[in-house]
């Protein structure tokens, strides 16, 4: 099987103010490869040096907003090297052992998100269907979330017997506690749900769904953009003395050695989970 279409993995437009940024591999729930995201890095960085776009919204084409990092997809591109943006590491994809993955990680999932979270300009992500695992990554890393009532939102990767995540936002998008059963029970959280413990910010009918975001982001677009961007960094900044930035510093070491651990006493550095597996296994 090969990748079923030549489409660009992210698709990129932009009306008056606000860029749109889509997922576009809906053939396979969005699954994200290393070439979609560096395809989203681009389009980010487009947004940001355009000065007529004061917003950008991340949407997912299908039925799906994403169902995370692509584990098994003919487009799956996890050994092959890739250029570095968000860190200064160098490439992955000859290094034996726990080097390999630590390397690649720091900057596909760690390294990409941190520098997305900060991009200067305001965020939102616009989340319809699934959002499991690595696709919350990319939701968390947006400032807003507005979701559907379809929606739901899942991190199952304690059945690949790792602690979350690489982005490892949980205590902080919702409380410890809920974090926990999130984790242990790795079920999926519907939309009113993750609005009521305040992951997201706004659940309309799924036929509202981009109306509603467009009408946000043009509101937000009438302030200055000078006044968003340092208003971000506030709050960012914020977030990290509460203890963001040192808890995802700290945790991703214990993802890695959950990597190697499962590495060593399974089949692969996953637990031999596959996304069929994880899909059945999901309440
Ligand atoms: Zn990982």
């Amino acid at each position: 099987m090969s990748e079923a279409s030549d489409q660009p993995e992210v698709l990129y437009e932009v009306e008056g103010a606000v860029a749109r940024v889509t997922l576009n591999r809906p053939e396979f729930r969005n699954a994200q490869n290393v070439k979609m995201t560096m395809a989203l890095d681009a389009a980010y960085q487009r947004a940001v040096q355009d000065d007529e776009v004061k917003v950008i919204v991340l949407a997912g084409a299908g039925k799906h907003f994403s169902a995370g990092h692509d584990i098994g997809t003919p487009g799956r591109d996890i050994d092959k090297p890739f250029g570095r943006v968000a860190t200064g590491w160098y490439s992955h994809a000859d290094k034996p052992g726990a080097e390999n993955l630590f390397v690649r990680e720091q900057e596909a999932y760690l390294g990409m998100c941190r520098r997305w979270r900060d991009l200067p300009k305001p965020t939102i992500a616009q989340v319809h269907g699934a959002c499991i695992a690595g696709a919350l990554m990319l939701a968390w890393s947006c400032d807003f979330i507005i979701c559907s009532d379809d929606a739901f939102f899942a991190d199952p990767v304690v059945r690949m017997g790792l602690p979350g995540v690489e982005f490892f936002a949980h205590p902080f998008v919702m409380n410890p506690r809920k974090a926990k059963e999130f984790l242990f029970l790795g079920d999926r959280m519907p939309a009113e749900e993750a609005h009521r413990v305040g992951m997201v910010n706004r659940v309309v009918p799924r036929d509202e769904l981009a109306a509603t975001v467009d009408a946000m982001a043009a509101r937000i677009a009438e302030k200055p953009r000078f006044a968003l961007a340092l208003t971000k960094m506030a709050i960012n900044q914020a977030e990290d003395r509460m203890g963001l930035r040192e808890t995802m510093d700290a945790v991703f070491g214990l993802h890695h050695l959950a990597h190697a651990h499962m590495a060593l006493t399974s089949e692969d550095y996953i637990g031999g989970q596959s996304a069929k597996k994880l899909k059945e296994s999901m309440k």
